[in-house]
Formats: C-alpha cells, sequence, structure tokens
C-alpha cells in the first residue's frame, strides 16, 4: 500500500527532470539549454531579459531566449576579437576593408 503523499512526490521530481521551463521571468516555454550562471548571466542580462536564479546556479533558456542570449555572446567575442586587433592598427584596417568588399 502506497501513501498518496509519495506517489505525488514521485510524479514531481519526474516531470522537474523532464520539463524544464525557461528562467526569463513571464516566460512559459520549455527549456532546450541548461547554461551555467556564471558564464551566460552577463549574456542575458546584455539581451534585456531578467531570470529567476536557483540553487544550481543553471540558467534554463527556451529556444527563443536562448538564440537572443546567444547572438550578444557572439557579438561580444566579435568585440573581444576586434579589440585584439586594435593592438596592431596595421591589421585593423586592412581586417576592415577586407570585409567591406564582401
Ligand atoms: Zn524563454
Amino acid at each position: 500500500m502506497k501513501f498518496p503523499k509519495e506517489l505525488r512526490e514521485k510524479k514531481d521530481l519526474g516531470d522537474l527532470a523532464k520539463n524544464k521551463k525557461c528562467s526569463i521571468n513571464d516566460c512559459r516555454e520549455i527549456a532546450v539549454r541548461s547554461l551555467s550562471e556564471n558564464s551566460w548571466k552577463k549574456y542575458v542580462e546584455k539581451a534585456g531579459l531578467k531570470y529567476n536564479t536557483n540553487s544550481r546556479h543553471k540558467i534554463f533558456l527556451c529556444k527563443i531566449h536562448y538564440n537572443q542570449s546567444n547572438k550578444i555572446r557572439k557579438s561580444q567575442e566579435k568585440m573581444f576579437q576586434k579589440k585584439g586587433f586594435l593592438d596592431n592598427s596595421n591589421a585593423v584596417k586592412k581586417g576592415k576593408w577586407d570585409s567591406l568588399r564582401d
């Protein structure tokens, strides 16, 4: 004989493992990505999104919000690359013209 409470707890755990909700406030979508809060916090915030923190320091994102944050991440990485070029001013001019021709 099983107690109803036990059954309920089991069910809740199963739902948690399967259907993680997006961490962004007011978003009800199912998350497609589980990301480390440490490395993604800045991108999510730069994208203008507010997320709910959790005890595991993970940010869960649905497809849409992941794409938004990933766009920020990519543009930031580009900026860092450009910064690297700035140390060598000749290289940056050449690089600029090359990309304009494309
Ligand atoms: Zn979302």
